[in-house]
C-alpha cells in the first residue's frame, strides 16, 4: 500500500485514486509541486467552481469556463467526527468544509492524529492519501486536507 511518507511516486499513487476523483486532482510532476484540485473559473463573472461546472450558474454561459488549479491551502470552516462509518471506511474519521482563497467551500475528509487538534479557522493543506477500501478490499485514494505545517 503506497503512502506519501514511504516515498512513492505521484504516478504510483495516481493508480489508486478513485476514478471518479481523478478528473478533479492534478498530481505533482516534481518534488517541488503539490497536488492540486482542478476547478474552473468563469471569465465573465470571475467566479470559481469546484467540482467544475459545464455552465456558469451566474452568466448561464458555457464558453466562459476555464480550468484552473486551485490553491492547495485553505482554512477549516467547520468539521464533524464520523463515528459510524459506511462500508469501506473506518471510523472514527473527520470530515469538514474547507474555505479556499478563491472563495470556494469544499467538503473533504480531514486527517489529524487526534481530533482535538481540529480548530475552526485553522490552516489546512491538501494532500492525497487513502480514503477507503473498495468492495474487493483494494485501497482507494482521494484528496484530503490536514493541518498545515511548515
Ligand atoms: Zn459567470
Amino acid at each position: 500500500m503506497p503512502t506519501h511518507e514511504s516515498g512513492s511516486t505521484a504516478q504510483s499513487i495516481e493508480e489508486y485514486i478513485d476514478p471518479r476523483l481523478k478528473p478533479l486532482i492534478k498530481m505533482p510532476e516534481s518534488p517541488s509541486e503539490r497536488p492540486r484540485l482542478i476547478g474552473n473559473k468563469c471569465k465573465f463573472c470571475k467566479e470559481y467552481f469546484f467540482p467544475k461546472r459545464v455552465l456558469c450558474p451566474n452568466c448561464l454561459k458555457e464558453e466562459g469556463l476555464e480550468d484552473v488549479l486551485l490553491s492547495h491551502r485553505g482554512r477549516l470552516y467547520t468539521y464533524c467526527i464520523v463515528k459510524a462509518a459506511p462500508l469501506g471506511f473506518s471510523a472514527p474519521y473527520a470530515v469538514g468544509y474547507v474555505d479556499l482563497p478563491e472563495g470556494l467551500r469544499i467538503f473533504s475528509p480531514l486527517t489529524v492524529d487526534n481530533e482535538k487538534e481540529l480548530q475552526i479557522g485553522m490552516d489546512l493543506e491538501l494532500f492525497v492519501d487513502k480514503i477507503r477500501e473498495d468492495e474487493t478490499g483494494k485501497t482507494v485514494y482521494g484528496y484530503r486536507f490536514r493541518p498545515f505545517s511548515i
